[in-house]
């Protein structure tokens, strides 16, 4: 008997149906005698339509609110759920986040998981119970639910499961595992059997969404045991064989690597770029530049400072495109006077692809096999950035699917 958590998403519990299929797969893996806690994700598209609600009333909306409405998705889920389990005969109850307690910062729409208390559900995983909790929402330390950022049910379940100490996580999706990149845009890419955690990570953090950034950081931390498959599968098909399928996430000196030289591509459309234009070169001014937009809670990723001409340089970063208003508003406030800027220019679309694989560490000319197959394709480079097991270049967006695309065939990730 193992405690094993499951997270299924928004398209596995898209409907009545593909919930009922949700209570089978899991009720099967009760019946094997194991203890699960289950947490799923809003039926796909709610916290779309919950988010347009308010977008409709004004264009900024109040975060707390935000949260308070984006939270009530995951909770019809749990109810459904668990009132699908019961009618097939499982004891099953069912907690929005502030009942476990899943106690988390106040940073609304963006929360950290801070604590997660684990009696109750440890009392009625032994009363043989299977426990459902909502993904994506806690509550901070004066009791107000916040939420985890979009994709945040991943971040929930792997926390529950390091919390409960679990045996492995198994988040179900529409897809059946981690692919080379995204197989809505690379038809033929393949799924790796296998990813390492630094991969994931940095798949994670460069865009790929099969799995939010967060939650492979619980992985890591925890080392805690996680796999991706599919719940569009068979719901009674073999335990093992599931058990099985997929991609697991492996701490590298564990499994023995496929020795290709990149794993994957990431990409992420929505980027946004800003150069503060002639910058006096003087100490402190990235941090007068960067500072604000930090204060602002604004995430930089990419950075450029250029070879300075006659005391002056131009400084480039990178936002997430949806931070992009609020960051120039904040440099054409005050930032701009204080540090004597000449002007400052913008571009919104922007999108960033990665190359990403830990056999790079032992491989040389990755970046000029990139760069020559972008220069091939005629697609121009704006921006680089590095890192030991990353290559990421920023280019113009309507060029991004195309540079996905001749990049996986260029490494020959492609299905064999
Ligand atoms: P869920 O609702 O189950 O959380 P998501 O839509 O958040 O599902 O994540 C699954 C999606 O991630 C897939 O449908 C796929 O389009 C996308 N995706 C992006 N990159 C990858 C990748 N490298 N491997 C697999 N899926 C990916
Ligand atoms: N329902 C949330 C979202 O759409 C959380 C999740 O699906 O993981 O972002
Ligand atoms: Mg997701």
């Amino acid at each position: 008997m193992a405690l094993i958590v499951h997270k299924y998403g928004g398209t596995s519990m898209g409907s009545t149906e593909r919930i009922k299929n949700v209570a089978k797969r899991v009720a099967k893996w009760h019946d094997a005698g194991h203890q699960i806690v289950v947490v799923p994700s809003a039926m796909s598209g709610e916290t779309n339509r919950i988010l347009g609600l308010a977008k409709e009333i004004t264009a900024q909306p109040d975060p707390r609110e935000l949260d308070m409405i984006a939270s009530t998705g995951e909770q019809v889920s749990v109810g459904l759920l668990s009132i699908a389990l019961q009618a097939i005969g499982k004891p099953a109850v069912s907690y929005a986040g502030w009942q476990v307690a899943i106690k988390t910062d106040s940073a609304y729409t963006k929360a950290r998981i801070a604590s997660i208390d684990d009696a109750k559900v440890k009392a009625d995983l032994d009363a043989g119970k299977i426990v459902i909790i909502t993904g994506f929402q806690g509550v901070d330390e004066v009791g107000n639910i916040t939420t985890l950022g979009r994709g945040g049910s991943d971040t929930s379940a792997v926390a529950v499961a390091a919390a409960l100490k679990a045996q492995e996580c198994l988040i179900y999706t529409d897809v059946d595992g981690v692919y080379t990149t995204d197989p809505r845009v690379v038809s033929d890419a393949r799924r790796l059997n296998t990813v390492t955690f630094e991969e994931m990570l940095e798949m994670a953090s460069l865009g790929s969404k099969v799995l939010q950034i967060r939650s492979v950081e619980f992985a890591g931390n925890y080392r805690m045991p996680t796999r991706v498959l599919s719940s569009l599968t068979d719901p009674l098909m073999p335990l093992e064989e599931e058990a099985n399928s997929g991609t697991l996430i492996s701490f590298e000196e564990d499994t023995h690597m496929e020795q290709a030289t990149i794993t994957g591509i990431a990409f992420n459309r929505d980027e946004a770029k800003i150069t503060v234009l002639g910058v006096p070169d003087k100490p402190g001014i990235a941090y007068q530049i960067l500072g604000p937009v930090a204060d602002a809670n604004i995430e930089v990723d990419m950075i450029i400072q250029n070879q300075s001409v006659e005391g002056k340089t131009d400084f480039t970063f990178t936002v997430p495109r949806g931070e992009y208003t609020k960051a120039m508003e904040v440099l054409n406030g005050s930032v701009k006077a204080h540090i004597g800027a000449g002007s400052i220019a913008g571009d919104s679309k922007v999108s960033k692809v990665s190359v990403v694989g830990v056999g790079m560490r032992s491989h040389v000319g990755v970046a000029s096999q990139m760069f020559r197959t972008l220069s091939e394709e005629g697609i121009n480079i704006q921006m680089i950035s590095t890192s030991e097991i990353k290559i990421s270049v920023l280019i113009d967006e309507k060029y991004m699917e195309l540079a996905v695309r001749a990049l996986h065939k260029a490494f020959g990730l492609e299905n064999a």
